[in-house]
């Protein structure tokens, strides 16, 4: 089969590789029905977090199984499952706790972007529907391993509840989920940070309230303004660099709560100034494992449409330009479809 592998920055190659065995006996092989581009993908891409060695690339997957190892339990061939970006074995004390992306077996996921994956843990790792899901509510389906449930986890961390006050750093994939999330769980105001009309629009359409353009010390200004002049109650990190976080913390009210989910990248932290903001502050790689029930229900039961996210789909072997025009921000998130493609 051919698969996704990143050679160094701006280097994505779709080349012959392994297909996919069981390698342990917990392992299952998922057919793909759909793959994605990541924002965390661009990170290698740009040659921001350097790569050592050609890397196969993806982590966000959904599909059929193809084959268990003996020791599989639960998961069985033939049905459809969606996965995390971690994999977990869903018992340990850390996963009965809630934090599956801490799992003491956990890896992270890499080579979802090609026709066949091998997923350790299957049992604990992946979510199976009770029948095929319509061909339609693929993409949706598709954004709970990690991009939706990443932006759930955001405004799960930042204490999001009916009639909370919401404020979200990055108009990403993420950001925007971050606001259909905060939307599901009754925030009764959303206030969204973009200054790009089409991803503006998607906020909106995802429950936002208001839009707030201007960045930095204008920024937490405006959303001062916008909240009595105390801040937010929540405010979702969804970036990951010291502007973004400094404004997360700055926009929230004393007591108030920052959930952040951007993978931080050269973000340090002055503990003297941050002890008087009275913020609390609770983030990392999503537990996405947790969430996955509930929201397959959503998706299933047609409460959430989180697959309007994508608003680029290429076939598999065109994965290079996928990450191009996220890469130039022409697309917010590219869906792969390795329909064909062996
Ligand atoms: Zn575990």
């Amino acid at each position: 089969m051919r698969g996704t592998v990143l050679y160094g920055p701006r280097d994505v190659r779709f080349e012959e590789r392994a297909f996919p065995k069981i390698m342990k006996p917990t392992d299952a092989i998922v057919r793909i029905s759909a793959a994605c581009v990541c924002g965390s993908d661009l990170w290698p891409y740009r040659g921001i977090q350097p790569i050592e060695q050609p890397t196969p690339m993806g982590h966000e997957y959904c599909g059929i199984v193809e084959e268990v190892g003996k020791d599989v339990r639960t998961i069985k061939a033939g049905q459809f499952v969606v996965g995390s970006f971690a994999t977990s074995d869903n018992t340990c004390a850390i996963c009965k706790h809630g934090y599956q992306s801490s799992c003491v077996q956990r890896e992270f996921m890499s080579a979802a972007q090609a026709p066949f994956l091998r997923v350790p843990l299957a049992d604990g790792t992946l979510v199976s529907t009770s029948d095929m899901p319509s061909k339609d509510l693929i993409p949706s389906l598709l954004t709970l391993s990690d991009v939706m449930g990443t932006g759930w986890f955001a405004a799960d961390a930042a204490n999001v509840k009916p009639g909370s006050t919401v404020g979200v750093v990055g108009d990403g994939a993420v950001g925007l989920l971050g606001v259909l999330s905060a939307k599901q769980m009754g925030a009764e105001r959303i206030i969204a940070m973009s200054r790009h009309s089409t991803r503006q629009k998607l906020a909106r359409e995802f429950g936002a309230t208001d839009i707030v353009t201007e960045r930095g010390e204008q920024g937490i200004a405006r959303i001062k303004e916008l909240t009595k002049g105390i801040g937010a109650d929540s405010v979702l990190e969804c970036v990951g660099t010291q502007e973004s976080m400094m404004q997360a913390i700055s926009s929230t009210r004393p007591g108030g709560y920052v959930g952040f989910v951007g993978v931080p990248h050269g973000v340090s932290l002055d503990l003297g100034q941050f002890f008087y903001t009275h913020v609390h502050l609770h983030g990392g790689p999503a537990p996405v494992r947790r969430y996955l029930p509930e929201l397959i229900k959503l998706v299933l039961d047609g409460k959430i449409n989180p697959g309007k996210v994508f608003d680029l789909t290429l076939p598999l072997d065109q994965v290079a330009e996928g990450y191009r025009a996220m890469d130039e921000r022409r697309a917010i998130k590219a869906l792969l479809h390795p329909n064909g493609t062996k």
